[in-house]
């Protein structure tokens, strides 16, 4: 019963949600596929900026949950 939300990451530069972070991929011989290994805290990077920048992120709760509802 998982509702969450979740996160939207961006850029803080210019907003694009096209930011990616350093990572390491490693083999797993059983599923014949990378996997994700280690994710760097410290190099973000925005692909619309074309340079390294700082991974912001928002919640996808709407801006409107704050509204207390009557019943
Ligand atoms: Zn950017």
């Amino acid at each position: 019963m998982s509702n969450h939300p979740g996160t939207v990451k961006f850029c803080s530069h210019c907003g694009s949600t096209d930011v990616v972070k350093d990572a390491f991929a490693e083999w797993c011989t059983d599923t014949q596929q990378w996997t994700l290994a280690i994710i760097s805290d410290e190099n973000d990077y925005c692909l619309s900026c074309e340079t390294s920048t700082v991974i912001r992120e928002r919640s996808l709760v709407a801006q409107d949950s704050n509204i207390s509802r009557s019943p």
